[in-house]
């Protein structure tokens, strides 16, 4: 695989995104195979144009948000974890819509080290209809 082949398989949009017309998928996304391995296109194309990437990093949309997009500059590298960390920190209520206060808050970590943020109000809620319900 080299670019001009890549760039023969390329619909360039006229918003400046790039399909890639040559149909293999993974998980929806546009995937070739370079000598045998598969790779997503967008991997491919921004480690051929812009930059490595690294175990831990993920592409992230950050022009066009289309998934078959695969213009090495429609994306940007994150870690996975900035990644969690990101949508973590838009979060200011549980899904309850009670807001994640200091005092309405708790960590609860789980065995794999991964940390979750718990309302205390949904949690004093479900304790309670538990209680109710076993009464
Ligand atoms: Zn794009
Ligand atoms: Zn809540």
């Amino acid at each position: 695989m080299d670019k001009d082949t890549f760039l023969q398989r390329v619909v360039v949009q006229p918003n400046g995104c790039w399909y890639y017309t040559f149909k293999a998928r993974s998980h929806g996304y546009p995937v070739l195979s370079d000598e045998g391995v598969k790779v997503l296109c967008t991997h491919w194309a921004y480690q051929e144009w812009v930059g490595p990437i690294y175990d831990d990093m993920v592409l992230d949309h950050v022009v066009c948000d289309d998934r078959e997009c695969v213009n090495p500059w429609h994306v940007q590298p994150t870690t996975r974890g900035e990644n969690s960390r990101r949508a973590y920190a838009k979060q200011t209520h549980c899904r309850n819509g009670h807001e994640f206060t200091p005092d309405n808050t708790y960590i609860q970590t789980h065995s794999d080290g991964t940390k979750n943020r718990k309302c205390r109000t949904c949690h004093r809620a479900q304790m309670k209809k538990y209680r109710t319900k076993h009464d």
